[in-house]
């Protein structure tokens, strides 16, 4: 049997299902993957039943970049603006007065991407600290949510972040493929977990198969990470490995069946919740876009 199985009749053409319901609360849009044909894949994930996606800012380019992309689809995307830690040591004198203006856009709806990635160090971890902890303040103290990278740091992302008398009014961490025990603090937190295709995987996502059974409902929300971590499981083999946000379908499936519980209630709750996080828009009531109510089948 395969890892996750397929509820062929519940899909539409190409595998998608039509009526999804779905958020995507990061996909990296403006990755210069998607500069050829991102109207195409913007169209593909509403006709896939995306009702919006989060895009996600890494450092001050891409945050503007996202806020533009945003601002010109205000019914569909939001932005996050920040500096990956990937980028933490690039950040020159000023960056957080150009974070802050961009916050201060109103498609742009939380900090981040922001955190430490101690698995890669592409930034020294002094950088990757000094940075993430200059997030965590501007997040407090613009009452803004806080995206949030955690590869392998050991407990040091929990630890920062609760070391700061005040936390970020709401914090995901986004991609979490981390051990029970870092589970549990975040939980324990209150903090909101983001889960990609990586549970998708039937050899990497075992582990995190079992932990996703632990997030209660409300602390639970579903990400491409597009172009990154093509979910394994799509049904036929895409010919490409960049990721889309159309493809959220197939990591919420995966979830779904990790937790037993129905693909309806795991989109029901995980949308809600991403409005809520993100202050997503309600839908149009009369939509004319592709993906609409009135085009479902
Ligand atoms: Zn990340």
């Amino acid at each position: 049997m395969s890892p996750c199985r397929i509820e062929r009749h519940s899909f539409g053409p190409h595998g998608l299902k039509v009526d999804a319901n779905v958020i995507d609360i990061g996909a990296n849009l403006t990755h210069p993957v998607f500069q050829r044909d991102l109207d195409a894949v913007l169209d593909r994930a509403k006709r896939a039943g995306v009702r919006g996606v989060t895009v996600t800012g890494t450092d001050l380019a891409s945050s503007g970049a996202a806020a533009r992309l945003a601002a010109r689809h205000p019914d569909f995307l939001a932005a996050t603006a920040g500096v990956h830690p990937h980028d933490a040591k690039d950040v020159e004198p000023g960056w957080l007065d150009r974070l802050e203006a961009l916050l201060a856009q109103p498609c742009v709806k939380a900090v981040g991407e922001t955190g430490l990635d101690f698995n890669r160090n592409y930034s020294p971890r002094e950088a990757q600290l000094a940075a993430f902890d200059a997030q965590i303040e501007l997040a407090v103290r613009l009452a803004q949510p806080l995206f949030v990278h955690d590869r392998d740091s050991g407990g040091a992302v929990l630890e920062r972040l609760l070391a700061h008398g005040p936390k970020p009014r709401q914090v995901v961490i986004h991609c979490f493929t981390g051990s029970a025990l870092e589970l549990e603090g975040y939980l324990s937190a209150g903090f909101l977990i983001g889960i990609t295709g990586w549970i998708c995987d039937e050899r990497r996502g075992l582990e995190l198969r079992e932990l996703v059974r632990l997030i209660p409902a409300q602390q639970l929300m579903i990400e491409t990470d597009a172009p990154f971590l093509l979910p394994r499981t799509i049904e036929p083999k895409p010919t490409t490995r960049r990721n889309e946000p159309a493809n959220l379908i197939w990591v919420a499936r995966c979830i779904a069946e990790a937790r037993d519980q129905s693909v309806t209630d795991l989109i029901a709750t995980t949308t809600d919740n991403a409005r809520g996080f993100f202050a997503f828009r309600e839908p149009p009531i009369n939509p004319e876009s592709p993906g609409s109510s009135t085009q479902k089948s």
